[in-house]
């Protein structure tokens, strides 16, 4: 991994290389930060800027032997410790598997894009109804690969994401090593919840705090990325706040929702206008949508009602993404007042509440469509 594939950073990047240049490298570095901070990503173009064997420009070259192996993940000398559990409906016990039961998957996600979440892994591994830990199989892992000198490289390299999710009898395995390791041995850790790292594996690491992506590294990141217009990629910027796996969360999300969105918006024009035809006709459209669906939708409507009313009381910070969204919501804002936003909250509560215990669908969003028809006339 380079460093330059990591979306901003730039001040901590220059401290990291400077630590090499000086040849003072810590042997057990904790990287804290947010999932989308950029701080597993940093361990690891950090290790492949160790051991590039043609450093240049603030940077691994990423040609050289050694960062052909490194953009693999496949170094002998660069090792993983990541949380893990047991995958549905497989036989295995924890202790029989460790984190490099799982290499494959890692080496699969990490080399397509350097930002990984907690939640994304587990998804991928099929076990996202169990949380992952770092347990006492993978302690052993790690002490076995230590034992010996690094293959090819100056510095062999543990990293371990989330060490939060170490349980005790891991920690107390790996105490002496982490202080103490075998020459030529870096440790280095990712960790997004500090607080939650044991004590006597905290106190043995340096800490390096990864802050959240400046504004101009994110904004220059997301317009590469997306198809935006600069008001757009200002919203979602602020929306991020520095994180870029949240700013993609945020961004999907809102694609997944254009459906709604056009929905939303033929509904409160139809209710308006108090067009009933096109209104019921709008329903039975509606009632092609699965029952998840339908929830989704309404909880959505809801969002909307929310943050229009919002904009309606000049509150500034609203966060619509997209500027059709804001241009609709600007002209709906007159219509949603103090005196129906509370009766429209409700009519939605209640749809929502209906389509949970398996009400017949039709009816429930033909009510909705006319109590919509009846609060936006009143206004
Ligand atoms: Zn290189």
């Amino acid at each position: 991994m380079l460093f330059k594939e990591i979306t901003g950073q730039y001040e901590l990047k220059r401290q990291l290389i400077q630590t090499v240049t000086d040849k003072r490298i810590s042997h057990a570095q904790l990287f804290v930060g947010s999932e989308g901070s950029g701080n597993l990503a940093l361990a690891i173009a950090y290790a492949q800027y160790i051991c590039c064997q043609n450093k240049q420009d603030g940077d691994s070259c990423g040609h050289c032997k050694s960062c052909i192996k490194f953009q693999k993940l496949v170094h002998p000398d660069l090792h993983f410790a990541f949380p893990v559990n047991t995958i549905k409906n497989s036989k295995q016990k924890r202790d029989e598997i460790t984190s490099d039961s799982f290499i494959a998957e890692w080496r699969k996600l990490l080399t397509g894009f350097p930002y990984l979440s907690e939640q994304n892994w587990y998804e991928y591994l099929g076990i996202e109804n169990k949380q992952g830990n770092i347990g006492k199989s993978d302690a052993e892992a790690i002490q076995q690969k230590m034992i010996f000198k690094p293959f090819e490289a100056e510095y062999k390299f543990m990293i371990i994401w989330l060490p939060e999710r170490m349980n005790t009898t891991a920690a107390n395995k790996l105490l002496k090593l982490i202080e103490e390791p075998p020459a030529n041995t870096l440790f280095l850790l990712a960790s997004k919840n500090i607080d939650q790292i044991i004590k006597t594996i905290l106190s043995r690491t340096q800490l390096i705090r990864v802050p959240s992506v400046d504004t101009q590294s994110m904004q220059k990141m997301l317009a590469e990325k997306y198809d935006l217009s600069p008001n757009e990629t200002q919203v979602l910027t602020r929306l991020a706040a520095g994180d870029v796996l949240a700013a993609i969360k945020i961004y999907e999300r809102h694609e997944a929702e254009q459906d709604f969105f056009d929905n939303f918006k033929l509904m409160m024009r139809f209710a308006y206008a108090q067009k009933f035809v096109e209104l019921l006709n709008w329903v039975e459209e509606i009632v092609k949508l699965g029952r998840e669906q339908q929830k989704s939708f309404l909880h959505f409507c809801q969002q909307m009602i929310r943050e229009t009313f919002i904009m309606n009381m000049q509150i500034q910070n609203i966060s619509y993404l997209t500027d059709r969204e804001q241009d609709f919501a600007q002209k709906l804002s007159q219509f949603i007042t103090p005196k129906n936003v509370e009766s429209i909250y409700a009519a939605l509560n209640l749809a929502a509440s209906h389509i949970e215990h398996n009400g017949n669908q039709k009816i429930i969003f033909s009510d909705l469509a006319i109590k919509f028809a009846e609060l936006l006339i009143k206004t």
